[in-house]
C-alpha cells in the first residue's frame, strides 16, 4: 500500500473513533437526564393524583426513547412546578383556616355561657392544625355547624328563662322590657285584664308553647326592634397604627381622647350585626372566588348589606360554609386544569425531542453508510493498484478511486451540516417555550405571594394572625435549634373581656382590642414577633433573650395595658391582661411548649389575673 493510501486509511478509521467517542457522549448524557427526570418525578409522587400521572408517563417515555439536550432544560422545570402545586395548597389551607376562624371569632363575640365558649375555645384553638389536611375540613365545618346550633340555642334558652339581666344584656333595656312582654304573651294581657282570675299555671303552660323568639316567625311584633342605631364606625379608626394617644382618632370631642370608649350602652343586637354584616361582607370579598360561584356569593352579599336579623345569621354562616367547601373544590379543579395544560405541553416537548432523537439516530445511520460506503472504496482501491499494469494508469485508477473518495466525504459533510442546522432550531424553539412557560409560572408565583400577604394581617388589629404565627413560629424554633439559642413564648389574655363586651358593647371591645394590641406593638424589640392568635388572646416570641430579660419585658406589657386610661362616660376603666409564659427545651416541638405557656397563663387566671406566670 502506498504511503497515501496508508493516510487515507487512517484518516478514515480516525473519523470512525470520533464518530464513536460522539455517541458514548451522547448515551452519557442521556443516561443523565434520564436520572435526573426519574428522582424529579419520585419526589412529586404522592402530591396529587394528576402529578403522579403526568409523572408516570414522563418515566415511561424517558425509558422507551432517545433523548436531547433540550431535556435538561425541562427538568428545572418539573421541579418548580411541584413546588409550586405545594405553594397552592399551602395558600388553600391557610385561607380556610383562617376563614374558619374568622368564623369562631364571630361567634366567640356573642355573649356566650361558659358551656358553650369553652368547645368553642378549644375548637378555635385547634382549627390552624386540623385545617392543614384537607380531609378535616369537612369535619370542623361539621363540628363548627355543632357549635353555632349550641351557641344560638344556649341564647334561646336563656330567652325562655327570661331574665331581664342578660335581656337588658343583649338588647337593651327598651328591648327587654318587650321581650319580658313577648314572651308573657297572653297570660300578661289576662292578667292586666281580669287580674283577679288566678289562673297562673295556665298561664305558664301558654307561655311554654309559644314560638322560640329568635326563629322567624311571620308574626310582625315578634321582630325583635332596633333600637338603638349603630355609633360611629370604630373600624374606621386607625388607633393601632397611631403611635400618639393624645390624638383623638375616634372622632370624639376634643376632651374624650382615644380612650374613650363608645358610650353605647348595652349595645342591641342591631350593633352587633353592622359588625357581623361587615366581618362576613369582608370575608366574602377576601375569598377568592371562581366565576361559577359569584352569583351566589353576589346574592349572599345583597342579604347581608340588606341587613341581618338575629335568625338569619345561622342560615347564612350555612351558606358560606357550603361556599368555601366549595370553593376549596374548585380550587383543586383548577389545578387540574392547569396540569392537564402543562401535561399538554410536556408533550408537545415530547414530540420535539421525539424528533431530535430521530434526527440523532439517521445521524447514526448516515455514519454507518458512509462507512460502508468508504471501505468498498477502499476495497476498490486496493484491487484497482493491484490491476494496474504500468504507472500511468496506476495514476488514472488512484486519481478516480480518490475523486469518488473526496465525493463521498463531501457529500456526507453537508448531510451532517444540514442536520446540525435543523436541530438547532428545534432546540431555539424549546428554549424560546421554556421562557416563556417561566415567564407565566413567575406570574403564579407573584400571583400567590400577594394573596398569601393578604392573608397573614388580623384586620381588626392590624396584628399578625393566627397564619402568620404557625409560620413564624416553626421559622424561629427551627433558628433557634439550629444556634443553639433561646427562644421564649407567651400567652396574653385579656382579663374578663366577656365583661367588657357586656358592660359596654362589642364595638368598645373592638376598640379595647385594637388600641390594646398597638399598645404590645410598639414596647417589642425588632426582633420579637406578636400576633393575634384569636379573640382577646396575643402570643408573642422572643427569640435570644433570657427568661429573666423575658419577664422583665412582659412584665412591662402588662403593667403598659393596665396604664391604658380607657374610660366609658366619664368613667375610667381598666384593662388587664394575664401572661404566661414559657422557655423552648432543646428539641422540643412548638405544641408542648404553647401548652405549657397555657398552663401558666391558667395559673395567672386562677391567682386573681393581671399578672406574669412563668412556666
Ligand atoms: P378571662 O379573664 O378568664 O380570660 O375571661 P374572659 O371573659 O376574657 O374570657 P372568655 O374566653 O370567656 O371570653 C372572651 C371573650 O372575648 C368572648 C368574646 O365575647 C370576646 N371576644 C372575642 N373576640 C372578640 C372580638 O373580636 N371583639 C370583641 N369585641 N370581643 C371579642
Ligand atoms: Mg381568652
Ligand atoms: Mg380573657
Amino acid at each position: 500500500m502506498t504511503d497515501e493510501a496508508l493516510r487515507w486509511k487512517e484518516k478514515y478509521l480516525q473519523s470512525i473513533e470520533d464518530q464513536e467517542k460522539l455517541e458514548r457522549r451522547w448515551e452519557a448524557r442521556l443516561d443523565l437526564l434520564r436520572r435526573g427526570l426519574v428522582r424529579s418525578t419520585l419526589a412529586a409522587e404522592g402530591v396529587d393524583r394528576a402529578v403522579d400521572q403526568c409523572m408516570k408517563e414522563m418515566r415511561e417515555v424517558v425509558r422507551i426513547d432517545n433523548m436531547d439536550a433540550a431535556l435538561s432544560a425541562l427538568i428545572p422545570r418539573l421541579e418548580r412546578t411541584v413546588l409550586d402545586s405545594e405553594q397552592r395548597r399551602e395558600t388553600r389551607v391557610a385561607q380556610v383556616a383562617s376563614a374558619l376562624s374568622a368564623l369562631v371569632s364571630q361567634l366567640q363575640a356573642l355573649p356566650l355561657s361558659s358551656d358553650v365558649s369553652r368547645p368553642l375555645k378549644k375548637f378555635s384553638r385547634q382549627v390552624e392544625l386540623r385545617a392543614s389536611q384537607s380531609r378535616e375540613i369537612p369535619l370542623l365545618l361539621g363540628e363548627l355547624s355543632g357549635l353555632q346550633g349550641q351557641a344560638l340555642a344556649s341564647l334561646t334558652n336563656e330567652h325562655h328563662v327570661v331574665r331581664p339581666g342578660l335581656l337588658q344584656r343583649l338588647f337593651g333595656a327598651r328591648e327587654a322590657e318587650q321581650e319580658v312582654a313577648l314572651a308573657a304573651g297572653p297570660a300578661m294581657q289576662l292578667e292586666i285584664r281580669a287580674p283577679e282570675f288566678p289562673s297562673v299555671v295556665v298561664n305558664v303552660d301558654e307561655r311554654r308553647s309559644l314560638p322560640d323568639p329568635l326563629t322567624p316567625v311571620e308574626s310582625p311584633e315578634l321582630k325583635l326592634p332596633d333600637i338603638e342605631t349603630p355609633p360611629a364606625d370604630v373600624a374606621q379608626d386607625d388607633v393601632a397604627n397611631s403611635e400618639a394617644p393624645e390624638v383623638d382618632v375616634a372622632g370624639n370631642s376634643p376632651d374624650e381622647g382615644p380612650y374613650s370608649l363608645p358610650d353605647t350602652v348595652e349595645p342591641s343586637y342591631s350593633s352587633v350585626a353592622v359588625h357581623i354584616e361587615e366581618t362576613l361582607l369582608g370575608l366574602l370579598d377576601e375569598l377568592n372566588l371562581p366565576e361559577n360561584y359569584q352569583p351566589q356569593a353576589q346574592s349572599m352579599r345583597s342579604r347581608l348589606e340588606h341587613g341581618l336579623n338575629w335568625y338569619e345569621l345561622l342560615p347564612i354562616l350555612d351558606d358560606l360554609a357550603v361556599l368555601m367547601l366549595a370553593i376549596n373544590d374548585s380550587g383543586q379543579q383548577e389545578f387540574q386544569v392547569y396540569l392537564k395544560q402543562l401535561n399538554e405541553r410536556l408533550e408537545s416537548f415530547q414530540s420535539h425531542l421525539q424528533e431530535a432523537s430521530e434526527g440523532h439516530a439517521d445521524n447514526s445511520s448516515v455514519a454507518r453508510e458512509l462507512n460502508n460506503q468508504l471501505r468498498e472504496q477502499v476495497d476498490g482501491l486496493q484491487t484497482s493498484v493491484q490491476d494496474a499494469a504500468d504507472l500511468d494508469s496506476l495514476k488514472q485508477v488512484l486519481e478516480r478511486r480518490l475523486e469518488g473518495l473526496l465525493g463521498t466525504m463531501d457529500e456526507h459533510q453537508q448531510q451532517r451540516d444540514r442536520r446540525e442546522q435543523e436541530v438547532a432550531a428545534r432546540l431555539q424553539g424549546l428554549a424560546e417555550r421554556v421562557t416563556h412557560m417561566e415567564q407565566e409560572a413567575q406570574g403564579y408565583r407573584e400571583h400567590l405571594e400577594e394573596q398569601r400577604q393578604k392573608a397573614l394581617i388580623d384586620p381588626l388589629t392590624g396584628l399578625a394572625n393566627r397564619a402568620a404565627w404557625t409560620e413564624r413560629l416553626e421559622q424561629e424554633v427551627a433558628d433557634a435549634q439550629q444556634n443553639g439559642s433561646s427562644l421564649l413564648l407567651a400567652i396574653l389574655d385579656l382579663d374578663h373581656f366577656k365583661r367588657v363586651n357586656d358592660s359596654y358593647g362589642h364595638l368598645a371591645g373592638d376598640k379595647v382590642l385594637k388600641i390594646v394590641a398597638n399598645e404590645l406593638r410598639k414596647r417589642l424589640r425588632p426582633t420579637d414577633f406578636i400576633a393575634r392568635f384569636g379573640g382577646e388572646e396575643f402570643v408573642l416570641l422572643m427569640p435570644a433573650t433570657a427568661m429573666i430579660d423575658g419577664m422583665r419585658q412582659v412584665e412591662r406589657l402588662r403593667l403598659a395595658v393596665q396604664a391604658c386610661p380607657f374610660h366609658f362616660k366619664g368613667e375610667p376603666v381598666t384593662i388587664t391582661v394575664s401572661i404566661g409564659m414559657t422557655g423552648f427545651r432543646v428539641g422540643e416541638r412548638s405544641e408542648l411548649a404553647f401548652q405549657r405557656a397555657d398552663q401558666a397563663l391558667y395559673r395567672a387566671k386562677d391567682a386573681g389575673r393581671n399578672q406574669v406566670e412563668p412556666a
